[in-house]
């Protein structure tokens, strides 16, 4: 399998990384408006192939995309001093027309892996400028602050995250959703778990959960100016289950007709990706204020979206 990657930055360059350590991808063409950054970055992971795998690690134009199954989109600019944020976000989508336009040229057949931030935005601007199937355009979404929850919880247990089964839903950013009432560790609710193991869910330990998931970026980012290897592996995770069509359940971002009362909105949600990326989206029990919640971070995206929709044209 051939897998782009586009901005090979921090964090498309990590995920590159990641996905040739992987093992299931044949090919990974790398691409860049700076080429020099690209053939750089394509050359350090190729060194690494030797002591990880056999996969052919290449820089590249728009036109070796032929035949990719996946590409990665992490393109972007940075803020300007004195930028908005609705300013920046215009940028962004007048790179994402380029670059899409050109994956699709060549690659029509690809799934589009959206890695930019604020991802749920620039997933809903790549669905609009692609025009393919939403469910051939996913944004990593919550996958990461649904990874750090997991991790907290597991940690306060005592157990492996992968043993806790737990979603973050909605933005990935501030408006979004610790499910808790949902939340299952071996096969029991959280609750009943954490006091057989003698460590309840206090309201402390909660808001101390909550916040460590919320905070966890900004933490990182006050101590080295960005985050890359958390999405990164989740890209990678991504890529291995679409390329072993695995049907996994990932909060990942995609356009959704419907939730919680509003319309055609990007956001996460528990899919179940394969090969033909998003196969089908589930709706977990929720309290009242868990669904209100969920609601009023769909809106936040939605007007966003919208706002920006006007900035930029197709
Ligand atoms: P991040 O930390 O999100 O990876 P970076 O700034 O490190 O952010 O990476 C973004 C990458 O996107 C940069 O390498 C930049 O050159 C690249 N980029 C910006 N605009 C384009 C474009 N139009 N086409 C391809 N790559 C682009």
């Amino acid at each position: 399998m051939k897998v782009g990657v586009v901005g090979t930055g921090m964090v498309g360059s990590t995920a590159a990384y990641a996905i040739a350590a992987s093992g299931v991808v044949s090919s990974l063409v790398l691409i860049d408006h700076d080429s020099e950054l690209a053939r750089a970055q394509a050359a350090d992971i190729a060194d690494a192939v030797p002591f990880i795998g056999a996969v052919s690690v290449q820089d590249g134009d728009y036109a070796d995309l032929n035949g990719a199954a996946i590409v990665v989109v992490a393109a972007g600019v940075a803020q300007r001093p004195g930028e908005s944020r609705l300013e920046l976000l215009g940028r962004n989508a007048g790179i994402f027309a380029d670059v899409i336009a050109e994956v699709l040229a060549f690659a029509p057949d690809a799934i589009l892996l959206v890695a930019t931030n604020p991802v749920d935005i620039m997933t809903a601007v790549s669905t609009k400028l692609s025009g393919i199937d939403p469910a051939r355009v996913i944004g990593t979404g919550t996958i990461l602050d649904t990874a750090r929850f997991r991790k907290n919880l597991g940690r306060h247990l005592g157990v492996s995250p992968q043993s806790v089964h737990a979603h973050v839903l909605g933005e990935h950013g501030d408006s979004e959703v610790l499910v808790w009432s949902s939340a299952e560790c071996g096969a029991m609710p959280l609750d009943s778990f954490a006091r057989q193991r003698g460590c309840p869910l206090t309201d402390t330990l909660r808001s101390e959960v909550d916040e460590n998931v919320r905070q966890a970026a900004q933490r990182i980012i006050a101590g080295k100016g960005a985050t890359w290897f958390g999405v990164a592996a989740g890209l990678a995770r991504i890529v291995r289950v679409i390329a072993l069509d695995q049907h996994e359940v990932l909060t990942v971002s995609c356009m959704t007709t419907e939730v919680a009362g509003v319309r055609n909105v990007c956001l996460s949600l528990p899919r179940i990706i394969g090969a033909g990326g998003v196969e089908d989206t589930l709706m977990p029990g929720m309290t009242r204020a868990e669904l209100e919640a969920l609601s009023a971070s769909a809106q936040l995206i939605k007007q966003t979206t919208d706002a920006l929709g006007e900035t930029y044209s197709t």
